[in-house]
């Protein structure tokens, strides 16, 4: 016997039409190229969505069409968000720090029919462009005075396209399987592969992410995501902030500039952010530097790669609430969250220490699993390492125009990746990414935790391990480390020496090498590919 309530469709229209009716005067502040702190409401940004609608249903789209966008995060990117998948088209965010040819690659794949483009990513559109002949407009997400001459075809500027166009739009009834918006993941090797959101997930994902386990996220929050709405919709800020009714404030183009957040801080009374370690190295760097503070900041989330414990003592120091997140392009982004529980057992220091760089409990909605090689299950006792599965209702069930994929080859499941252990009380930690796994005499030693321990040395910058070939053990750890600023005389001596209480003895690497750089991928993870081709000739 079913229910009787009404079926209605989860869709993205639904955050515009609670937000501009329960909190339509509730501020967005925007940091663009054209205007350093623009400022309007949710009413005025879903109005400007409406316009921006207006204007594409003349461009000759069909519903699913994707529309990309190639920009920092600011308040016309937020309006395309909305106006391209209210409008029943394909929102598809383009990282800009892919190189030129993976960015050929997926607008041509994607079939990407028109491009939003930011001003600062004129010259890499203008390089695209005649590799990319099917795109049939660019629009500059720019006002007219500061629209530069451009090589681009068929281009227009956005606030003149807006002017005219009426803020009056029927939203078209979609069914909410269809898809919403299109992210393609920036892998080491191959072509990237593109995950293909639909609102139902999307809707999903906000309603989860926005619970007090999860982000704890309302009303009475001014939210700085510093992660770019280029990169798995900014981990659904856009989406959840608005439902919420929680101020939003979006750093354009100064995600990595330490100061620059800083004053946004504290100028927007900033509550709530969320950000990968690299950026709050970059604020924690300049509030050092500066002596300044950040009072109004309550509480950050951190994900997208392992924290070291120095990021979230500091953190403790300033008296801001720290919380480790996980998740992946494929997940929209979210799988885990480390909140704290009334059952967390007491614990010395250390071990807390440990529990807290965890990478939490899975949220409701998503399952994990642990899985040896051979595709049993393992066990949750926090001592086996497996391979990371998850399931979900926004979990990739299969990547947009790929037939096959290894990520899919358990049927219901997504092998993330990545390595794990989950501890008898459900809390996961990332060991490693599968590719990136060490095995030494058979046996697995987490790159991230050795990682984490050389980081807590008050001399060092940045540190990678990376497995290399032994004759004895088959693989043994090498750990290439980057000095911090004045700190010319740390040696492998003192580095290993610094090492031999925190990680287990045959964890300890053969060898450091000191390096002025690690290599990054476009999405500020360290490049370990590119480290294991520069030491391939290395020898222990
Ligand atoms: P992406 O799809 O680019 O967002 O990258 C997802 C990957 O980032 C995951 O599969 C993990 O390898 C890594 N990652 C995300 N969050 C964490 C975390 N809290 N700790 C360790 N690795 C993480």
């Amino acid at each position: 016997m079913n229910g009787l309530m009404m079926d209605q469709p989860l869709l993205v229209k639904s955050i515009v039409e609670h937000a501009q009716l329960i909190h339509p005067d509730v501020e967005v502040v925007s940091v663009t190229a054209d205007n350093p702190r623009h400022r309007y409401t949710y009413r005025e940004a879903f109005r400007r969505s409406r316009q921006l609608a207006n204007v594409m249903a003349g461009w000759g789209l069909q519903q699913g069409d994707r529309v990309a966008t190639l920009g920092w995060s600011d308040h016309r990117h937020l309006e395309a968000y909305y106006a391209i998948c209210t409008s029943g088209y394909v929102c598809h965010t383009i990282n800009p720090r892919l190189f030129l040819p993976q960015l050929e690659f997926i607008i041509n794949h994607a079939e990407d029919q028109w491009v939003f483009v930011d001003r600062d990513f004129l010259p890499l559109a203008e390089a695209l462009a005649p590799l990319c002949p099917e795109v049939r407009g660019w629009v500059v997400m720019t006002s007219a005075d500061f629209m530069p001459e451009t090589s681009l075809p068929d281009v227009y500027c956005y606030e003149p396209l807006l002017a005219d166009a009426s803020d009056s739009f029927r939203y078209p009834q979609l069914d909410e399987n269809s898809a919403c918006s299109l992210c393609y993941t920036s892998g080491t090797t191959g072509n990237p592969k593109g995950v293909l959101y639909s609102h139902r997930s999307t809707i999903l994902h906000t309603l989860v992410s926005m619970l007090p386990n999860v982000m704890n996220l309302g009303g009475h929050e001014v939210v700085l995501p510093i992660v770019p709405m280029f990169h798995v919709n900014a981990w659904g800020f856009p989406y959840s902030s608005p439902l919420a009714g929680a101020k939003l404030v979006l750093p354009g183009s100064k995600m990595g500039d330490g100061r620059e957040l800083t004053g946004l801080i504290n100028s927007e009374g900033v509550t709530l952010s969320a950000g990968v370690p690299t950026v709050w190295l970059a604020l924690q760097a300049h509030l050092r530097a500066s002596g300044e503070s950040v009072p109004s900041l309550k509480r950050i989330l951190t994900g997208g790669s392992a924290p070291p414990l120095a990021i979230l003592e500091e953190f403790d120091r300033l008296g801001v609430e720290s919380q480790v997140a996980w998740g992946m392009t494929e997940m929209s982004p979210l799988g885990t969250a480390n909140a704290p529980t009334l059952l967390s057992p007491e614990q010395t220091t250390e071990a807390a220490s440990k529990t807290r760089l965890k990478a939490g409990r899975q949220v409701f909605g998503v399952e994990l699993k642990i899985t040896g090689d051979d595709g049993e299950e393992l066990p949750w006792d926090g001592e086996a390492f497996g391979n990371l599965k998850a399931r979900g209702p926004w979990v990739c069930s299969s990547y947009f125009r790929l037939e096959e994929s290894s990520a899919h080859a358990e049927p219901g499941w997504l092998d993330t990746g990545d390595i794990a252990t989950i501890d008898p009380d459900g809390l996961m930690a990332i060991t490693d990414r599968s590719k990136d796994v060490i095995k030494s005499g058979g046996e697995w030693i987490s790159s991230i935790d050795v990682e984490n321990a050389v980081l807590s040395h008050p001399k060092v910058a940045e540190a990678a391990v990376i497995g290399r070939p032994h004759p004895r053990w088959g693989e043994r750890p090498l750990l290439i480390v980057v000095r911090d600023r004045g700190a010319e005389e740390l040696g492998a001596d003192e580095v290993l020496d610094f090492l031999r209480d925190k990680v287990a003895k045959w964890w300890l690497p053969d060898a450091v090498e000191f390096v002025d750089e690690l290599p990054h991928t476009a999405t500020g993870k360290i490049h370990k590919v590119g480290l294991r081709e520069t030491f391939a000739e290395f020898e222990f």
